[in-house]
């Protein structure tokens, strides 16, 4: 391993401008450390030597997923590709500054599913999101920012360089139920998120998979995203919006 050319607090300053500049709305760091069991039960056990993520998001466009409300739209389905490449893009500009100044990283694939159901993967962006401050996880098992809501894509950078990390913020979902009374397959369970437990005692994913089946029957393709259209938080017209 080269030596560390640059003290970690001006190396974090560098990466989140650079995510910044290159169209994340916001980015921070997570300590994997502190999470060591909650991770055991999420990732992948070879990702678990990484002490921090670098987390970000590239939100959606409002207007893209408010469609979503009057049915299935291809429009969401061509900028749900876009927002992935521009994500994929921002995470390998992040490893090459990771790299070059000596330490590993990992850029976790922006969507890319390793098992049968909706959110099987290699590490979970929701997770890293949720330990660098960028919102909660709400009861849909999206991140939720309180800007804007969970209409947004994640990246995550795993890595040895030891950023100071940020905390995570409380969970904004009180007593709502939106995702909830809006999900046509009654996968969400309504249940608060906590770290300890699976995403699979929240979110019932083979209802979401098999519902977006019959969409694809349909419509042509996969997709719903209702609970990501009825969350009040990121609608312009709630009092949560911006
Ligand atoms: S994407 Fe649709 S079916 Fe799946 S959890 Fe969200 S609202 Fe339910
Ligand atoms: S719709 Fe309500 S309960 Fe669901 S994630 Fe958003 S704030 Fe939380």
């Amino acid at each position: 391993m080269k030596a560390y050319i640059i003290e970690e607090g001006k190396l974090k300053n560098q990466i989140l401008t650079a995510l910044k500049t290159g169209g994340a709305a916001a980015a921070g760091i997570a300590n994997l450390s502190d999470a060591a069991n909650a991770l055991k039960l999420h990732a992948d056990p070879r990702l678990h030597r990484f002490s921090r993520a670098v987390s970000f998001f590239v939100p959606f466009p409002r207007s893209v997923i408010d469609e979503l409300l009057d049915g299935p739209s291809h429009t969401y389905l061509h900028y749900y590709r876009a927002v992935n490449t521009l994500v994929d893009d921002l995470s390998l500009k992040l490893s090459s500054i990771l790299e070059v100044n000596g330490f590993e990283a990992f850029p976790v694939p922006s969507s890319q599913r390793t098992g049968k159901q909706r959110l099987d993967s290699i590490f979970p962006h929701r997770i890293a999101g949720y330990l660098a401050g960028l919102g909660w996880i709400g009861k849909s098992g999206c991140l939720v920012n309180e800007i804007f809501g969970p209409r947004l894509r994640l990246g995550t950078v795993l890595t040895n360089a030891h950023l100071p990390p940020d905390s995570p913020v409380a969970d904004c979902c009180g007593s709502c139920t939106a995702c909830t009374e809006a999900c046509p397959a009654n996968a969400i369970k309504g249940i608060p998120f906590s770290p300890n437990t699976h995403v699979s005692e929240r979110l019932q994913a083979e209802l979401c998979d098999s519902y977006q089946n019959d969409v694809r029957d349909r419509f042509g393709k996969r997709v719903c995203g209702l609970c990501l259209a009825a969350c009040p938080f990121g609608r312009l017209n709630s009092k949560h919006g911006q």
